[in-house]
């Protein structure tokens, strides 16, 4: 089923799946409906964030009932939050047993950035991100035993698929339950088959229960076609105009 609704800043949210979670316009309705943290309703707080972007207010339901979704909105339009919110939420306090969500990132500028939103978004719920620096550096630090204090990785595919292919994997995935692909038509462009084998190698490290997430800021047919294909359940979300 298709569906098609404005804002009341007439912006178009377009979804496309099998019972999609309504949209929700503030963050208040997030908090009841989804029993959100006061903490993490805090933190969006401080960061400036009283209302929902039009994405937020569609990805994040979704993500909340942990359904994979296929996400695509323009560029400045708030992704990061839309993805991270629900992620913290899902993993609600450190537990010590290594990564549990995994952020794919095109490049480590970007990786850096999603680490200061996300540190922000969890001050005081005591997840901790983590983004690899030195590649030396990376193979001591993070041999799995290691990396246990760490919930939440954020890594471009070419780093994380060399650590994953060390022997043994200097990246243990095993427990991850968010895989998100952020940027993924950028991902997708980079070679004729590059990124897929880089992300079928990532997915089959994650283990059978991981969920996933595309975000773009441009509709692909590519990876509108990818997700379609390898993602259950998939709900696709698109806010305003596709321009591919
Ligand atoms: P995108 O990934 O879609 O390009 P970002 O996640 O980088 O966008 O967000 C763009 C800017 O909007 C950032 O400065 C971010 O802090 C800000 N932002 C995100 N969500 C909100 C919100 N709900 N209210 C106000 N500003 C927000
Ligand atoms: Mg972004």
């Amino acid at each position: 089923p298709e569906n098609e609704k404005s804002s009341a800043k007439q912006v178009k949210i377009k979804t496309v799946g099998d019972n999609v979670p309504p949209a929700l316009s503030t963050f208040d309705l997030m908090k009841k409906t989804y029993s959100l943290s006061p903490v993490l309703m805090e933190n969006l707080n401080k960061s400036g964030y009283t209302e929902p972007t039009p994405i937020q207010t569609q990805a994040i339901p979704v993500m909340l009932q942990k359904r994979q979704i296929f996400a695509c909105a323009p560029t400045g339009s708030g992704k990061t939050a839309a993805f991270l919110v629900p992620v913290i939420h899902h993993l609600n306090k450190p537990l010590n047993k290594g990564f549990r969500a995994l952020i794919v990132s095109p490049t480590r500028e970007l990786a850096k950035q999603t680490l200061r939103e996300c540190t922000r978004l969890c001050e005081g719920i005591g997840l901790r991100a983590h983004t690899f620096t030195k590649i030396n550096k990376d193979k001591e630090k993070f041999n799995p035993k290691l990396a246990q204090k760490f919930d939440i990785l954020i890594a471009t595919p070419n780093r994380l698929v060399f650590l994953l292919q060390q022997e043994p994997p200097a990246v243990e995935l095993d427990n991850i339950e968010w895989l998100i692909i952020d940027e993924s038509d950028k991902l997708f462009e980079t070679g004729v088959r590059g990124f897929r084998d880089q992300l079928a190698t990532i997915y089959k490290a994650c283990g059978p229960n991981a969920k996933r997430a595309m975000f773009s800021a441009t509709y692909t047919v590519e990876v509108a076609k990818w997700s379609k294909k390898n993602l259950d359940g998939l709900v696709a979300v698109t806010v305003g105009n596709r321009n591919t």
